[in-house]
């Protein structure tokens, strides 16, 4: 099984993805829940983003994307010693 770094790094938007990664993503996400809220949590990112592209604000979708990139490093980077 993929670590939840792999799969956190893979879940990133715009990521080129084989059908193998991707089902290694769907496996990953039944049995973690680390992940799967990751996973949700991009999601709706994702839906925020396509309403302001929608409403031509650009200054909160640079907003969105630092928050989507720290979302991202907090995944990435946590540390298992808490
Ligand atoms: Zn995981």
């Amino acid at each position: 099984m993929r670590s939840c770094k792999e799969i956190a790094k893979l879940l990133v938007p715009g990521h080129k993805l084989t059908l193998l990664q991707k089902m290694g993503i769907k496996l990953h996400l039944l049995l973690c829940l680390a992940c799967a809220r990751f996973s949700k949590q991009l999601k709706i990112l994702g839906e925020v983003r396509k309403q302001q592209l929608g409403q031509k604000t650009l200054a909160s979708t640079t907003h969105t994307e630092l928050l989507e990139k720290k979302i991202i490093a907090e995944m990435t980077n946590k540390k298992s010693s808490s």
